[in-house]
């Protein structure tokens, strides 16, 4: 099974890119993990979880890219009874675009208030399944101003990251873990904060084993 390097393809204008994937069945995708934001979000926090999720998924994605371009905000996302953004809406959005650009695993990352109609927020989202692309985290429950806290750079930095992970976690095919890892369920601030940056080792087995 030959390696193709996608983006030599894109980079050198070589063969229209989409072609690659319809016309050279067999061939090996390199895993691609693309951050965007939707909306204003610092540039600096996505290149902050580039850095540190090549650490903690060590080899697993070739490329981690930041797209610089900012999405728009999904029409319909808005509710006012609520004042909070209908979380599906963004990964559906982040679905498309995963879709349309080729990459295999997308992050998107808002500053606005996230929930799904069962809960009465959430700190992220993620597709589920063989298929799983698309995640999405919040900022907006994760400054230590919300909780009435001054800031604190590296606390709000590191719940961040492991908001990241755990959705990307998500989409690599993992479920809710009880053991001492990243992949526990946070129901609130203070499980995020209790939880490490990383995967215990029977989920760190499970990613492995598919890739
Ligand atoms: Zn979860
Ligand atoms: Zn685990």
């Amino acid at each position: 099974m030959s390696k193709i390097h996608l983006k030599d393809y894109k980079k050198k204008n070589l063969i229209n890119y989409s072609s690659i994937i319809f016309s050279k069945k067999g061939c090996e995708i390199i895993p691609e993990l693309g951050l965007f934001r939707f909306g204003k979000v610092d540039l600096k926090i996505l290149e902050y979880l580039r850095e540190n999720f090549k650490k903690v998924f060590k080899n697993l994605f070739e490329y981690i890219r930041v797209i610089e371009e900012p999405l728009e905000i999904p029409r319909n996302a808005y509710d006012s009874k609520r004042n909070q953004y209908l979380s599906p809406l963004f990964l559906h959005e982040i679905r498309i675009y995963a879709e349309k650009n080729e990459y295999d695993k997308v992050l998107g990352i808002t500053s606005l208030d996230l929930f799904v109609y069962e809960l009465n927020f959430v700190f992220g989202q993620a597709e589920f399944g063989s298929q799983a692309k698309a995640a999405i985290i919040s900022l907006y429950r994760l400054y230590p101003n919300f909780y009435g806290h001054p800031f604190d750079e590296n606390l709000f930095l590191l719940r961040t990251l492991k908001e990241g992970i755990h959705e990307i976690g998500h989409t690599l095919g993992l479920e809710h873990c009880r053991n001492y890892c990243i992949m526990v369920f946070s129901n609130s601030i203070s499980d995020t904060d209790r939880k490490p940056a990383a995967f215990c080792e029977k989920c760190w087995s499970k990613i492995e084993s598919k890739f």
